[in-house]
């Protein structure tokens, strides 16, 4: 398995963030009319894409923790909540519970999570381009174009549809 050339990813789409820009500009203009080109372009890119060869998300960002994220992992991983806040949480500008540092501590060298059954809900809905509304995540989804494999490939995909 080819696993994803980070420097050569970053290099790549730092050149399209002027493109991207101006792609979320078009898109805002359609207001609610894109969910459509956005879910058809998530399925087509995902049938593709083997995560296991990249986890750049898990390695640069981290998802947000809600109260059920960490009573279910601290219970899994047989802790007290506060304990599995204090070894491994903190809490962002937004009052979040975010990870300490990057990459997870729960990504494994094999790029596996080990707490995969488990993982908190914004894990399993990243890149979030298959939700509805997506008019009101366009900015969001700018940034994890320079994250994320498959968004920068649905914003291709997305160009090319909407010519
Ligand atoms: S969701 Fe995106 S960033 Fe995360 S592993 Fe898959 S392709 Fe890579
Ligand atoms: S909990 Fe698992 S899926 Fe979520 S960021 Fe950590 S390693 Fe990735």
């Amino acid at each position: 398995m080819k696993q994803l050339d980070i420097d050569n990813f970053n290099q790549k789409v730092a050149k399209k963030a002027d493109a991207n820009r101006q792609l979320v500009q078009d898109l805002r203009k359609r207001k609610k009319k894109i969910d459509g080109v956005f879910h058809a372009s998530h399925y087509e890119v995902f049938e593709e894409m083997d995560c296991l060869t990249c986890a750049n998300c898990c390695k640069t960002t981290g998802p947000l923790f809600l109260d059920s994220d960490i009573e279910r992992l601290s219970k899994v991983l047989k802790m007290k909540p506060a304990i599995f806040i204090q070894e491994y949480l903190r809490i962002d500008e937004e009052g979040d519970h975010v990870l300490q540092s990057t990459p997870c501590a729960f990504l494994g060298h094999d790029n596996k999570c080990i707490v995969y059954e488990d993982r908190p809900k914004a894990c399993r809905e990243y890149p979030h381009t298959n939700r509805k509304n997506m008019h009101q995540i366009l900015k969001l989804t700018e940034k994890n174009a320079l994250i994320c494999p498959a968004v920068d490939k649905i914003f291709d995909a997305i160009r090319i549809k909407l010519g």
